[in-house]
């Protein structure tokens, strides 16, 4: 056995990794920065190989596992697309096997975190949780009898791109007004945008709505509402015990969970005579992809 393993997130901005031990705990953590979409796909290969040398040292871990942003097949095997990721129908799982000389594990980045929640986290011992990860997009995963549900070509999940404005914002996906336009990291800056006529990046943002700023308090509130409409509507078709949102965005709570909150009991039917399930805070994090994939290469996928 060598020691630990390691997982990595690879998202739209950034790909950060992880290293747990065998009870699971974290004890490495390391960020690179994504190459951008167009990036050729060796440069998304070499910040993946570096991340995981940053938490590993010089010590070889026993597995390492990809949380990617997008559709990877039933198998485990391609990532087929992602808005934000420039890999199609891609054989990541192999590719990164040959580079490091590992047994790897690959799965879509929600299926990762819901994975970790379920283990260790806010989902600790429950039967039934949507998870909504809120990061450049959104991703998501059901969890029903205890299991990560994942449709019938591995797919299931995808809430970011379900459509709520018909002939809405165009989207990375080639789609219009799929929900991520609306409530992701890349929608609270546009709303920034358009308010203060300026850019400002997500933790700018955050820093102000810290700060008590009108127009960053507006942004997540924005959001934060669009993130309890579409919560409601998958709450109508689950039925969960439990909704929990993570991702990078989600790192702010309230700011972005308390109109969420407001606009999920707004947006459900007979409130006065069901139960409206809680809307928790991922309790791994933004790591919850990170640590979800490692925990997966030390599991194995089901
Ligand atoms: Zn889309």
């Amino acid at each position: 056995m060598g020691a630990g393993h390691v997982g990595v997130d690879v998202g739209g901005t950034k790909v950060l990794a992880v290293r747990i031990d065998a009870t699971g705990a974290v004890t490495a953590t390391a960020t690179r920065p994504m190459p951008g979409r167009t990036a050729p796909i060796t440069a998304v290969e070499d910040a993946i190989v570096a991340a995981a040398h940053d938490v590993s040292g010089t010590e070889t871990p026993a597995g390492l596992g990809i949380s990617a942003a997008g559709l990877v097949d039933a198998a485990g095997e391609r990532f087929l697309f992602g808005a934000h990721l420039p890999w199609r129908d891609a054989p990541v799982r192999k590719a990164i096997a040959e580079r490091t000389g590992l047994p790897v594990v690959l799965d879509n980045d929600a299926n990762c975190a819901a994975h970790a929640e379920l283990v260790a986290g806010a989902a600790r011992g429950v039967g039934s949780a949507l998870l909504i990860t809120i990061g450049t997009g959104i991703g998501g995963a059901v969890v029903l009898g205890g299991r990560v549900v994942r449709g019938a070509h591995g797919l299931a999940g995808e809430f970011g791109h379900m459509q709520v404005v018909p002939g809405g914002l165009a989207c990375e996906c080639g789609l219009r007004g799929c929900w991520e336009q609306y409530c992701s990291g890349r929608a609270l800056e546009r709303v920034t945008r358009v308010a203060l006529g300026r850019h400002l990046d997500g933790p700018e943002v955050t820093a102000l709505a810290r700060a008590g700023d009108d127009v960053a308090l507006h942004a997540f509130g924005s959001i934060g509402t669009w993130l309890g409409v579409g919560a409601a509507g998958l709450v109508s078709a689950f039925d969960p015990e439990v909704v929990v949102v993570g991702g990078g965005v989600s790192a702010v709570g309230d700011l972005l969970l308390a109109p969420a909150r407001r606009a999920l009991a707004e947006s459900l039917q007979g409130t006065a005579f069901r139960a409206v399930p809680p809307l928790l805070p991922a309790a791994l994090g933004p790591e919850a992809g990170a640590v979800g994939a490692a925990l997966l290469a030390r599991d194995g996928r089901d």
